[in-house]
């Protein structure tokens, strides 16, 4: 493990104070996880409460030649925060203050450590809610779901993060704070927003956020359809699109979900379910009405054993419930998983997740379904246990998964992002003069590669001493033809 050099750490607790800075091996093993499974300590950890002291922490670091590794909450499952190449971590744990909430504008800003929920918790006695709203809102947060471009069960309807970022406040690997964006619409010159909005770090270090509020819908309704089984399910979640009616969610559970998401939480989800469809409208009462109808008619006309409706706002948030702890369930299980984050064409769901069912059955891996059907957005988790079986092995069957996905006419990633878990397999969809050109528009803003080396691009050596990520590498190259 290489550690920071002492002059740096020293420059560090002069910035931040010394009980905001990490540098002794057994305090940095908790920085080096986050929730895939790519393991390596960082070379030190600051934890800044300012801007100022984030655009102090990068200039220094620069003048050490030491690169940069930003951190949200640590929930991002593609390996994004784990920092190699003797990088330091720079957490937002410090920079949660909700800044403002302007309900005429309809705008909140907030620094990038708030966590996702706290934004509609703060904007709701205004009328006002923040859309995105990833499984993991309760801990994820702000800063990270911009760098990820997060998604969530009501991307359905309301689009990702990139949708709703009006503006960035960001520390650029020069040490320059920078501002692209903000509360007035349409500013003139380079939108650069979308382009910060998914890039992982790579770029710089994100310090205030400007983000897109919307009204309270005036009626939100929401359903559990029974099927016997997840290929019933997959064809009727194909049909309500087909109709014309789109659902602000619409998310799939597996018999396997079911069963643990009851042993864990006090849900009472049917047990003799193959699958369940978990859907939900919102809009005006009279909109609201006609399509509940419909959905509840295509449910029925496509196999459908059941339809029940939340009868109360309790009802609802029990639902949600079940459905965003789901992984958490799973633990139940067994204790390590794989979770996978392929997007596939909704037209090819019902037989890409047979295909998906048929490989964990191969490798012989309990498998769970539990994902944003609607567009689908698979998540299949692979479960396993670490302490008894080779971590190689999943990665194989994981690397399976997402050549089916891709073979299909789907991407990479629905909204994880690339990370560390699949930048060597991004030549799978992109080609070289598309990568060089992503590479190229990194370069604009950070010619160094100083921010979270070895990420995102595919074939780089800075994170080559993490064993699994050598494997994801040969998996990558063997198996593409
Ligand atoms: C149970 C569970 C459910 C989940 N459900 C969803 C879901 O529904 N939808 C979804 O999209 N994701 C989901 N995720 C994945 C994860 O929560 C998201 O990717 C989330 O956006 C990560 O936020 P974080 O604060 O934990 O970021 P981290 O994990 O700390 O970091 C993620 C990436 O963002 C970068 N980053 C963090 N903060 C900054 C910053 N201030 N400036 C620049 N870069 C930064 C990091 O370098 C890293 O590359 C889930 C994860 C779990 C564990």
């Amino acid at each position: 493990m290489k550690t920071a050099p002492s002059s740096l750490v020293r420059r560090l607790e002069e910035i931040c104070g010394a009980e905001n800075v990490f540098w002794r091996p057994a305090d940095l093993l908790v920085w080096e996880y986050d929730a895939g499974f790519d393991r390596h300590p960082p070379s030190a950890v600051a934890v800044p409460g300012t801007a100022e002291e984030v655009v102090a922490i990068v200039r220094a670091a620069r003048d050490a030649g030491v690169a940069i590794v930003p951190r949200g909450a640590g929930t991002g499952l593609s390996g994004g925060t784990i920092a190699c190449a003797g990088a330091i971590v720079v957490t937002t744990a410090r920079l949660r203050r909700i800044i403002e909430i302007d309900p005429v504008a309809r705008v909140a800003v907030v620094e990038p450590g708030v966590p996702n929920l706290a934004v509609s918790v703060a904007a709701r006695p205004h009328g006002l809610f923040f859309a995105p709203d990833p499984a993991s809102q309760r801990i994820s947060t702000i800063g990270g779901n911009v760098a990820t471009n997060a998604g969530g069960p009501h991307a359905l309807r309301y689009g990702s993060m990139s949708q709703h970022v009006l503006g960035v406040e960001l520390v650029l690997p020069s040490g320059e704070l920078a501002r692209f964006g903000g509360p007035v619409a349409d500013l003139p010159g380079y939108d650069c927003v979308p382009f910060i909005v998914g890039s992982e770090g790579t770029i710089g270090v994100v310090t205030k956020i400007w983000l897109r509020l919307l009204p309270l819908p005036e009626d939100v309704r929401t359903f559990v359809a029974v099927f016997s089984d997840v290929d019933s399910g997959a064809r009727a979640a194909s049909a309500i699109i087909a109709s014309g009616v789109v659902p602000a969610a619409m998310e799939m559970l597996d018999a396997v979900t079911i069963g643990a998401v009851n042993q864990a939480f006090d849900v009472h989800l049917p047990t003799d379910a193959g699958a369940l469809l978990l859907v939900e409208v919102e809009g005006l009462r009279e909109e609201t009405e006609s399509w509940a109808a419909a959905i509840g008619r295509v449910l029925m006309q496509h196999g459908a054993t059941d339809v029940r409706s939340a009868k109360s706002v309790e009802e609802r948030e029990l639902l949600w419930k079940a459905r965003k702890l789901g992984y958490a369930a799973l633990a139940r299980i067994k204790p390590n998983n794989y979770l996978h984050d392929a997007v596939v064409p909704r037209s090819r769901l019902p037989e890409v997740l047979r295909d998906v069912n048929a490989i964990a059955a191969r490798y012989g891996y309990v498998i769970a379904n539990m994902f944003h059907i609607g567009d689908g957005n698979l998540h299949p988790v692979l479960l396993f246990d670490a302490r008894e079986e080779p971590i190689e092995r999943v990665m194989e069957a994981s690397a399976e998964i997402l050549k089916l996905a891709i073979d299909a006419g789907g991407a990479l990633s629905g909204e994880h992002g690339i990370g560390l878990e699949k930048n060597h397999f991004m030549f799978w969809v992109f080609g070289p003069a598309d990568l060089e050109a992503q590479r190229r528009a990194r370069d604009a803003f950070d010619p160094d590669g100083m921010m979270n080396p070895g990420k995102v691009f595919p074939g780089g050596d800075a994170c080559a001493d993490i064993p699994t990520e050598r494997a994801k590498r040969a998996l990558a190259e063997g198996m593409w033809v």
